[in-house]
């Protein structure tokens, strides 16, 4: 599952033709350390062409799951 699909519910299987998903990785998310996505493959083309800042611009909501999954890692390492 494409997690850029699975944020703006876009069916993805039908817009790739059954291709697989492949994993990139986001470098500015979180500052010394990368991010594992999945992209389906019109996403990984479009990560690709227009670069990071600009692809996390256009799908907001993927960025906001980002900064989600950021904050409860910091709370984590905060009661530990
Ligand atoms: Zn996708």
């Amino acid at each position: 599952m494409c997690d850029v699909c699975y944020q703006e519910e876009i069916d993805w299987k039908f817009k790739n033709g059954g291709k697989s998903t492949q994993t990139c990785r986001l470098y500015r998310v979180y500052k010394g350390q990368s991010t594992p996505i999945k992209l389906c493959h019109l996403h990984a083309i479009e990560l690709f062409c227009i670069g990071e800042s600009r692809f996390l611009e256009s799908h907001p909501r993927l960025a906001m799951s980002l900064h989600a999954n950021t904050r409860s890692t910091s709370d984590v390492f905060a009661f530990s």
